[in-house]
């Protein structure tokens, strides 16, 4: 089965987001996905209880911030700690059953891997929608994932409704999440996807201002 899936959205139990669990499933539909991982910034909480609420495909995941940059978990079902180095946090993902992805390796403006991208990591998110520049971090990450020998993912790394399936990842696997995440980790899978509108970003900003100050 083709499965078209956006590895990368942060809900509203991310301080930054706007994405209620409502919204969540609405979008994923209305942009045809197949499936999509939950990844907050450091909390396993929302995702696991939103998978619970919902027959949608759902991979519970979690955005860890390591001492080293930006890293992915999915499929855990656990909380991963803060501030380890890239290597433990790696470690703790994969003893939790998940895989690790380097999410945004090259970018301005996000805390991410850079140089301590490395081949213990299972994929590099070449494709990251909220990327800057986009195209030049498309560029290097995708050099970055072929040298590693690592699968390739695409997420959208939505805060926003409207900003979900921006980016996906096809793989070629059941529908169901150890099926997913094995399929991944041999690297059958491809990234696809652009930028968010930098309209839909402006929208977003405005939205996240209002609710902070408003
Ligand atoms: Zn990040
Ligand atoms: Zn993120």
């Amino acid at each position: 089965m083709r499965l078209k899936i956006d590895l990368h959205i942060h809900t509203c139990y991310s301080y930054d987001s706007l994405v209620t669990p409502k919204e969540l499933i609405f979008y994923a539909k209305k942009r045809g996905l197949d499936g999509l991982a939950i990844t907050d910034h450091n909390r396993i909480d929302g995702a696991l209880k939103i998978a619970k609420e919902t027959d949608f495909t759902i991979i519970p995941g979690i955005e860890v911030s390591s001492s080293d940059g930006h890293v992915l978990g999915l499929n855990v079902q656990e909380q991963i700690p803060k501030w380890l180095s890239i290597s433990e946090t790696v470690d703790k993902i994969h003893e939790a059953g998940g895989i690790a992805v380097a999410c945004h390796p090259v970018t301005f403006f996000k805390i991410s891997l850079g140089e301590h991208t490395n081949s213990k990591l299972d994929a590099v998110e070449v494709i990251n929608s909220s990327a800057f520049p986009f195209k030049h971090s498309v560029k290097r990450s995708k050099k970055m994932a072929s040298r590693l020998e690592v699968a390739q993912v695409a997420g959208s790394d939505a805060h926003y409704g409207p900003e979900i399936g921006c980016a996906y990842t096809i793989i070629e696997s059941e529908r169901t999440v150890e099926e997913i995440i094995k399929a991944i980790s041999k690297g059958i899978c491809q990234p696809f996807g652009g930028a968010i509108p930098l309209k839909t970003r402006l929208k977003r900003q405005l939205l996240l201002f209002k609710r902070r100050y408003g």
